[in-house]
């Protein structure tokens, strides 16, 4: 064991003999001291698919990037994706990518930068000039297009054009869903178009609506569903039809999903083992993350936590 401080000047050192070495092993180990930690020591340490940095509806609340390193060193948390957001309905204050691409420069073996970009800014600019706005973002170090929270139907043409964007120029995209952005109707038939459309792009789903269906009896794509999940939810429907559709756990939308029915959860994780990430979506100092408790309590097999805790993310963005 090495102290905190011993930690914290491992990483500042750039020497990551323990996490860098451990980051694409199949058993990394964790090396921080457990008794400074907020959380039960998991498995492996965590890669986090979904953060925020700066503000996000509160000026009051604020979340440099030093500040999201904290909690990821106090959380067993070895990289997280940082994600722009850049559409009015997304939140109050946005937040451009090349916020995010500093982030990642100043903390570059922590922080994992995506890009974005409004498909309604999509209107007014050819696919080559939108293909290369988005190679420019690659190049400067986006590992994935997100978070993807734009007013518009799922399949909107102009949706339809970002997505075949990237996927020509090769960058996942990780979208939210719900009444209100990336719109759908219960079953799914939005994104499953758009998932059909390009087969050789990556999509991760986040948001209400994408993990209220889970659930086969789901009748709006707004809320925070409870209670018992019924079998033949659009996710596994979509999975299974798919190679291309991954989900992430973030937020209180991916927390709820798997814990109102705790036995279909485990179950369900353990069925899309090699499609699920990890994720907080944390964005603002002291917020609450129940993530880690659920997956403590699921006790899923070892393999399975691997996977889910960090290989997947590290397949997915091609982080090797
Ligand atoms: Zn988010």
């Amino acid at each position: 064991m090495i102290s905190r401080r011993d930690f914290h000047r491992t990483l500042a050192a750039g020497a990551l003999a323990g996490m860098t070495g451990s980051l694409f092993s199949s058993s990394p180990e964790l090396r921080a001291d457990d008794s400074e930690k907020n959380i039960a020591k998991p498995s492996v340490p965590y890669i986090d698919m979904h953060t925020h940095i700066g503000q996000y509806v509160s000026s009051e609340k604020n979340l440099p990037a030093s500040g999201l390193i904290k909690w990821m060193d106090e959380n067993y948390i070895e990289k997280a994706v940082v994600l722009p957001l850049v559409s009015p309905e997304s939140t109050l204050f946005l937040q451009p990518p090349e916020l995010v691409l500093a982030a990642a420069n100043e903390f570059p073996d922590r922080l994992i930068p995506f890009c974005c970009y409004d498909p309604r800014h999509a209107k007014h600019v050819g696919n080559a000039a939108l293909i290369n706005h988005l190679k420019r973002y690659k190049e400067l170090g986006a590992k994935g297009f997100g978070e993807h929270k734009v007013g518009l139907d799922f399949n909107d043409p102009l949706m339809m054009k970002v997505y075949a964007a990237c996927e020509e120029v090769g960058l996942p995209v990780l979208f939210h869903l719900d009444t209100i952005r990336g719109k759908d109707k219960p079953g799914l038939p939005h994104l499953e178009e758009a998932i059909a459309t390009f087969p050789d792009l990556t999509f991760i789903g986040h948001g209400p609506g994408w993990w209220a269906s889970i659930s086969g009896d789901v009748e709006t794509l707004g809320g925070y569903p409870t209670g018992d999940v019924a079998p033949g939810g659009a996710i596994d429907r979509l999975m299974e039809k798919y190679p291309n559709i991954y989900g992430d756990l973030s937020a209180g939308s991916g927390n709820n999903a798997i814990a109102r029915d705790m036995e279909f959860g485990r179950e369900f994780l353990i069925r899309r083992q090699d499609r699920i990430c990890f994720g907080s979506d944390y964005l603002a100092p002291g917020q609450v993350v129940p993530q880690f408790e659920t997956l403590q309590n699921m006790d899923l097999p070892l393999d399975v936590q691997e996977k889910i805790f960090r290989g997947n993310t590290i397949k997915v963005l091609d982080l090797s």
